[in-house]
């Protein structure tokens, strides 16, 4: 095996704090850089002890050198509740962060993965979608600032591999939940779980019929994980999700029930341009990646519920 060294931006989050974790346990060496914006030391801590691990604070719109084989360029709030917190930032953070990284790959001709959004679909006029959709977002909207963000990533990746040759790989990762997503984040699964356990109202936005599919974080990370090491000439994007397609009532249930929770469902206004639907085509993951998701929603949130569990007072 070759020990590779790879940047991992925005590590200490959620989805980064378990990529690090992965690529460590696959003997690899892993640089995590974040900011701590939306992600906490307290996820990583637990790597420190490990030699081949470094933990270096910095934001990715500033520029940043390193010598790196492969970067995984995760760095951005995922959830709407903190991307609209400052818009202009989130925007910064997505087209400023890929500039740098790109611009990094190229000057160490690194192999640069970027981590990009079933939010380029905004609410999708064709189910599910596939990746040759182009897409129906609102350009002025409260989400813009991170569906266009991402937009514009993608376009930058894209072009930065025709016209420097970056070796660039881009997936799509639709809605993943799992262990340490951050309780306060506003996402409907930490809300619903944490809601649940404290015995809160659970709260459905809109008339709770919209729909979204659910990934746990496991199956998201070993097709991310597979798609950095897919053959050189395939760049993405690519679908990676779980088509297992709920409405948020029928998830609001089912934490209920796993929680064996009193909590009652109260219904609150549904947020402006909310996608009423969402399931990922993953036909291209299959082919390209021999990748599906192994992890159905009900084992998934029993594993999810367990971690809350020790964190909600
Ligand atoms: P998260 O908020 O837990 O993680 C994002 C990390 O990026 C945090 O640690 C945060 O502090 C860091 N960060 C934010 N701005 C930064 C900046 N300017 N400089 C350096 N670090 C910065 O979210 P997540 O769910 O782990 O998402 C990780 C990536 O995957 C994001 O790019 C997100 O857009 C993408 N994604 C996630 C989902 C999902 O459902 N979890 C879906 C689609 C796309
Ligand atoms: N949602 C909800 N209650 C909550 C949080 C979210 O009903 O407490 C809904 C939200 O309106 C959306 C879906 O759950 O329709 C998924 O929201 P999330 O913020 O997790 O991610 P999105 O896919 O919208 O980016």
């Amino acid at each position: 095996m070759i020990r590779k060294k790879i940047l991992v931006t925005g590590g200490a989050g959620f989805l980064g704090s378990h990529l690090c974790e992965k690529l460590l346990n696959q003997g690899h060496e892993v640089v995590c850089m974040d900011n701590y914006f939306t992600g906490q030391k307290e996820n990583v801590v637990h790597l420190l002890k490990n030699p081949y691990f470094e933990l270096i604070r910095h934001d990715v719109t500033m520029p940043f050198f390193i010598e790196v084989d492969e970067i995984y360029n995760l760095a951005c709030p995922a959830s709407p509740v903190h991307y609209q917190y400052n818009p202009i930032k989130t925007v910064k953070t997505s087209v400023m962060g890929a500039i740098n990284m790109l611009g990094l790959a190229k000057r160490i001709n690194a192999k640069v993965l970027q981590a990009s959004t079933s939010e380029v679909y905004g609410d999708p006029e064709i189910h599910p979608q596939t990746e040759s959709y182009w897409g129906h977002v609102n350009p002025i909207g409260p989400r813009s600032c991170y569906d266009e963000g991402k937009r514009v990533a993608e376009t930058l990746f894209v072009n930065y591999h025709k016209q420097n040759k970056v070796r660039i790989k881009i997936i799509r990762i639709f809605n993943t939940y799992g262990p340490r997503m951050n309780p306060d984040d506003g996402r409907v699964v930490s809300n619903f779980i944490v809601q649940a356990l404290r015995g809160q109202d659970i709260t459905i936005y809109g008339d709770g019929t919209q729909t979204r599919s659910f990934c746990y974080m496991d199956d998201l990370l070993e097709g991310m994980v597979r798609l950095m090491n897919s053959r050189e000439d395939f760049t993405g994007p690519v679908n990676i999700g779980n088509p297992g397609e709920f409405t948020m009532i029928e998830l609001a249930e089912k934490v209920i029930q796993l929680t064996n929770s009193k909590s009652k469902l109260v219904y609150m206004p549904l947020p402006t341009d909310d996608p009423l639907q969402r399931q990922p085509d993953i036909t291209l993951a299959k082919k390209e990646l021999g990748w599906e998701p192994t992890i159905p929603l009900e084992e998934g949130l029993k594993k999810t519920i367990e971690y809350f569990r020790t964190i909600v007072k």
